[in-house]
């Protein structure tokens, strides 16, 4: 599977903006958007140009998608699901996203970035419903028991990991950290998510 391989810092300095795809460095004063905030390449110190409409959206889709990890085929997939599904598309969006299942094993502090819950996933440690799954794509239902898999061979690791990210669990999912699990109790909804999104931009961006 295509993925991106370059330094992903680039990708915040680019949005001017935190997207936490780091772990800890995220949090410390080493964080490529504290040392320089401008963007990345020859023109990055240039004065910024007023964008246009057509700017202005594409950056919101593009700082979402990079914030979940995702490639532009997936996530566009992701947007003509939300669309075809009932409700409001850019709230169908969000939920999409946040119920992916390596956004889930990072909300529970199980992996200091989605990136390295997904890599706990591709290497079999998660269980949804005490089944083994190793798809980062899979969402999450109402009643999902998403855990780290007893025969996980590095448990006490993941427990150690849990306490270190202190992380506040969102409130539409419940945590048991001692038995390293999590349950889904709602499904998410934009207000549940700690970042600041315009969906519906990227609906005007995917709209024309
Ligand atoms: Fe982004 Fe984290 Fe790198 Fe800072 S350290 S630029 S938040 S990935």
């Amino acid at each position: 599977m295509a993925r991106y391989t370059d330094s992903v810092c680039r990708l915040c300095r680019r949005e001017g903006t935190k997207l936490f795809l780091k772990g800890d460095r995220c949090y410390g004063a080493k964080c490529a958007v504290t040392r320089r905030a401008t963007p990345p390449g020859e023109h990055g110190q240039e004065r910024a140009r007023k964008m246009s409409e057509y700017g202005i959206q594409l950056r919101e889709k593009q700082k979402v998608r990079r914030t979940y990890g995702m490639l532009e085929k997936q996530f566009r997939r992701t947007f003509d699901k939300a669309e075809n599904m009932k409700g409001v598309t850019g709230d169908n969006l969000l939920s999409l996203l946040e119920r992916r299942l390596d956004n889930v094993v990072y909300r529970l502090g199980f992996g200091n970035s989605r990136a390295q819950a997904r890599q706990f996933i591709l290497h079999g440690h998660i269980s949804v419903n005490g089944k083994k799954v190793d798809v980062a794509s899979y969402l999450v239902n109402v009643g999902d028991v998403i855990a780290i898999r007893e025969r996980s061979y590095d448990v006490e690791q993941f427990k150690a990991m849990r306490e270190g990210t202190g992380r506040i669990v969102p409130k539409w999912l419940t945590i048991d950290a001692a038995n390293l699990s999590g349950t889904v109790a709602a499904l998410p909804k934009k207000e549940d998510i700690d970042m600041s999104i315009e969906e519906h931009l990227i609906v005007e961006l995917y709209s024309r």
